[in-house]
C-alpha cells in the first residue's frame, strides 16, 4: 500500500518536499493557511487544502489522523509551528517531522516528542561552508553533535598512495568506511590499493578528528 503524506506550509522548503514526493508518485495532501499557496499546489499534489493548522479541530476534519508521515515546513511562526506539533504528537500521527528554525526550536520539538526534527538552512550552511573551506569536501553531514560523516575527492597528497600508507585510523582516528569512483562504490576498501584521482572517500568520525583529517590530508596547498 502506498504510503500516504501531508505537507504543512508551503513556503520554499515544504513547497519543495511536496513537489519532490509528488513526483516520486506518493499521495500528498498540500496544506497551508494561505489561499494563493494552496492554490500553487492544486496541480502538483493530490489535494491541497487551506487550513490553520493550529486549530485542532480543522486538522481533524482533514483527517490528518489517516497520514503515515506529517512534514511542518512552517518556519517563521515558530509558535503556529510548536502548537501544530503539540496537536499532531496528541493525535498520535505515525510519524512527524517538523522544520526548526533555530537551535530553540529544535529543543522544544524534540521535547514535544516529535520523530524527526530538520534543521535545513543549518546543515546546508555546514555543508557549504566545509566545500568552501576546500573543494575537495563534496559533501558533509552531521550524525550526531560530535560525529560526521564527509565525502572527500581524494587531495594530491592522497594520490598514488594506500590506505595502509596513509594510516587515517592511526594518524587521525577517523575511519574510511567506503570508496567511489565513479559510478561504483566499494564499501570494503582495499587497504592496499592506490588511490586515484578522483577516487571519492567517504570518511566517519568524531567532528574534531575529522576537523584534523580535513587540514592535513584533505586541503590542498595551491
Ligand atoms: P521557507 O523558509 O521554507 O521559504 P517561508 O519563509 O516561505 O518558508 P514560512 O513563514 O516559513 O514561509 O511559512 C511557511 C508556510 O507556512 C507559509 O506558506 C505560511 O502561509 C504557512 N503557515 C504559517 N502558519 C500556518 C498555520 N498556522 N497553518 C498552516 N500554514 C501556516
Amino acid at each position: 500500500m502506498k504510503r500516504e503524506f501531508a505537507v504543512i506550509g508551503l513556503g520554499r522548503f515544504g513547497g519543495s518536499i511536496c513537489k519532490e514526493l509528488s513526483m516520486e508518485g506518493m499521495q500528498v495532501l498540500a496544506i497551508d493557511i494561505d489561499e494563493d499557496r494552496v492554490n500553487e499546489y492544486k496541480n502538483i499534489a493530490s489535494h491541497a487544502v487551506i487550513a490553520d493548522t493550529t486549530d485542532e479541530v480543522s486538522l481533524k476534519e482533514i483527517g490528518i489522523k489517516n497520514f503515515d508521515h506529517v512534514i511542518v515546513a512552517i518556519g517563521d511562526n515558530i509558535q503556529a509551528s510548536i502548537l501544530t506539533a503539540v496537536i499532531l504528537t496528541d493525535l498520535e500521527i505515525k510519524k512527524i517531522t517538523v522544520k526548526a528554525q533555530n537551535d530553540y526550536h529544535e529543543k522544544i520539538l524534540t521535547k514535544i516528542g516529535v520523530d524527526q526534527v530538520v534543521h535545513p538552512e543549518r546543515d546546508m550552511g555546514r555543508r557549504i561552508a566545509h566545500n568552501i573551506i576546500s573543494n575537495n569536501i563534496l559533501d558533509y553531514l552531521e550524525l550526531s553533535d560530535e560525529h560526521s560523516i564527509v565525502e572527500v575527492k581524494a587531495s594530491k597528497r592522497m594520490i598514488g598512495k594506500s590506505l595502509v600508507d596513509l594510516d587515517i585510523r592511526a594518524n587521525y582516528g577517523c575511519n574510511v568506511v567506503a570508496i567511489k569512483h565513479g559510478k561504483d562504490i566499494n564499501v570494503s576498501p582495499s587497504a592496499e590499493d592506490a588511490l586515484k584521482e578522483n577516487d571519492v572517500l567517504i570518511v566517519i568520525g568524531a567532528d574534531i578528528d575529522i576537523s584534523r583529517f580535513e587540514k592535513h590530508l584533505v586541503i590542498d596547498d595551491n
